[in-house]
């Protein structure tokens, strides 16, 4: 059932009390309700459209260059985030869980098979084609040290939302309630268990006594909620001065080289391709084994089209794509918010040159701009992204590499409060030299490996001693939100469990890209849906039988 909180709702007594319906919260209870477990789904925000959050912001960012504003990376609504995300679906890698003497603290307390298990499911979740992530092609294969068979895949339609709003609405044991924000969870005197939540609506509050409750509401959501019940409880998760809202991580990425192919019609193999429902594409990626030898961090990159908003790359397709993204109501109805500033870029803006680009071919202009307009609004599914071929072979090559994590960068409340009355959050995401370093080596040993496979090569668009400046020049997330409820074995070090589960309290679970330890080079969502399915699986089992139907 879906409905809207007023004064005449009343909760049902359900089993499992889940916050927040982003893709991790909408998962959970569709696996809980598989399970048999009665489920009420708490919503703050509306089915509403896609522009970004209006109001003043949430959060606080302390250094602009490093994070994205609140209002273009957190999105309040029905299907959260999943309505303004690429739909990239990754998962992790093997190395990430293990204790590597490059990434101190970054180890998890459980090994990737455990959650690797649910990675069929997820990709059902999400409706990617099958949990199948490497694509191995015999050309490629030369490379040593490198890799280029990891794969990419795609959520063909990426509001979450949306894709299983029928489900939802029909179900009789899920209950998502619709503008109804937790404001406030309040912990028993010895901090042993949730014993109270607030609920607030436009025109109603209630307060509800939860079974079991679930944290699905993001990253830093999860995290602002958890250091307001501190304030009462000081010494719960950890201490005021523990693990709690701090290791906060997402991706270093960029693009500070080339990658010039030995032969132009390799670039077949870089390209989106259908694979069942979906669309894949491939990555390279520094094997594991060279990863321990060169101590190096995860990193994965892939062939792109050059920055839009640089009139230099020449192309007119690109040059018209940068014009109608930057008129935010154009570029809105295209893209979401975050999407469209990161390609509008912070350059002053080069019109002339744009049009210049433009006017030097017309007619490929117009061709290459129905076919990007046919695939990416009117083929199901649509096409991802684009890639611009050109005859020397030469694509810019953009990095995702893994943020270490660092207990200095963090979030922590601030003094003034939202509209519900919550503490806003500060946010201070920091990245290190060691994030950057890693990043230069990725791309010298690529570089090494496609040079002995006479593959290609690649040639920096910065002089050697501008490159560690310019990655961390470039450092900037607050889309992936990692680390900031870490999962690990000791409540000293961390906040939740190996099963997510709050340290010390017995029906607090927090699900979210948030309890992940370390950011590896993946982006995070596809493995947190698969944390939520492994978290309702435990749950199932955990719950007792009578209160398994409760919400009928
Ligand atoms: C532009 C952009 C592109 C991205 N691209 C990718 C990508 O390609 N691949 C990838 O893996 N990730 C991507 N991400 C990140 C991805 O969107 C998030 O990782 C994902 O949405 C997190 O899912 P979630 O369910 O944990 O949280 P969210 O999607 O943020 O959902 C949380 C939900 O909780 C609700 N909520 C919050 N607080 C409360 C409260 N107190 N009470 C009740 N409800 C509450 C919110 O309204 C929201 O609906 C992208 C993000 C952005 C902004």
């Amino acid at each position: 059932m879906l409905t809207r909180f007023t004064e005449q709702t009343t909760f049902p007594d359900a089993g499992v009390c889940i916050v927040g319906a982003g893709p991790v919260g909408i998962a959970l209870a569709l696996s809980c309700e598989a399970a048999g477990l009665s489920v009420l789904l708490l919503e703050a925000g509306d089915e509403s459209d896609r522009t970004p959050a209006r109001g003043p912001p949430t959060a606080r960012i302390v250094d602009e260059r490093r994070h994205a504003p609140v209002e273009v990376s957190v999105r309040t609504g029905f299907g959260g985030t999943s309505r303004w995300w690429g739909g990239r679906c990754v998962p992790y890698d093997d190395i990430d869980f293990l204790d590597r003497v490059q990434a101190p603290n970054a180890a998890w307390p459980i090994q990737h098979a455990e959650l690797s298990r649910w990675y069929p499911a997820a990709a059902e979740f999400f409706g990617c084609g099958p949990a199948k992530f490497r694509a191995p092609l015999a050309r490629w294969s030369r490379l040593n040290g490198a890799t280029f068979e990891a794969l990419e895949r795609w959520a063909p339609h990426i509001d979450m939302g949306e894709a299983h709003r029928k489900e939802l609405a029909a179900s009789t044991l899920i209950t998502v309630v619709l503008g109804a924000s937790v404001s406030s969870l309040e912990l028993g005197p010895d901090s042993s268990a949730v014993v109270r939540l607030m609920v607030v609506g436009d025109t109603a509050t209630r307060s509800l006594a939860p079974v079991c409750c679930v944290l699905t509401c993001g990253g830093l959501e999860s995290a602002r909620l958890l250091l307001a019940a501190q304030q009462a409880h000081p010494d719960a998760f950890g201490g005021a001065d523990g693990p709690l809202g701090r290791h906060y991580m997402g991706h270093i990425s960029g693009k500070i080289a080339d990658l010039v192919l030995d032969d132009p019609s390799d670039v077949d193999a870089h390209d989106f391709f259908l694979d069942g429902p979906a669309y894949a594409r491939r990555r390279f990626a520094i094997d594991a084994a060279h990863q321990v030898s060169e101590g190096l961090l995860n990193a994965s990159l892939w062939i792109d089209n050059p920055p839009f908003q640089d009139p230099d790359h020449r192309s007119g397709l690109l040059s018209l794509v940068w014009a109608a993204l930057t008129l935010p109501v154009i570029g809105r109805l295209l893209v979401s918010e975050g999407v469209r500033r990161s390609h509008v870029g912070g350059r002053s803006f080069a019109w002339t040159a744009h049009l210049a680009n433009v006017l030097r071919s017309p007619i490929a202009t117009v061709w290459n701009l129905g076919r990007l307009l046919m695939g990416r609004y009117f083929k199901r599914p649509r096409l991802p992204g684009f890639l611009i071929r050109n005859a020397s072979g030469r694509y810019a090559l953009h990095y995702h590499g893994e943020h270490l994590p660092n207990p200095d960068s963090r979030v922590w409340l601030s003094d003034d409060c939202d509209t519900l009355g919550r503490p806003r959050l500060n946010i201070d995401l920091q990245y290190s030299d060691a994030d950057a370093r890693s990043v230069l080596r990725n791309h010298e040993l690529l570089d090494r490996s496609l040079r002995e496979a006479g593959l290609g090569r690649l040639e920096y668009r910065m002089p050697a001693k501008e490159r560690l400046a310019s990655v961390l020049a470039q450092a900037s997330d607050g889309f992936h939100q990692i680390g900031l409820v870490r999962m690990g074995s000791s409540p000293d070090t961390s906040v939740v469990g190996p099963d997510c589960r709050v340290h010390g309290i017995s029906n607090l679970y927090v699900v979210s890209t948030g309890v992940f330890p370390s950011s590896g080079q993946a982006n995070p969502t596809f493995p947190a849906v698969a944390l939520a399915l492994r978290v309702a699986h435990a749950l199932a089992a955990r719950i007792a039988p009578d209160q398994k139907a409760a919400a009928t």
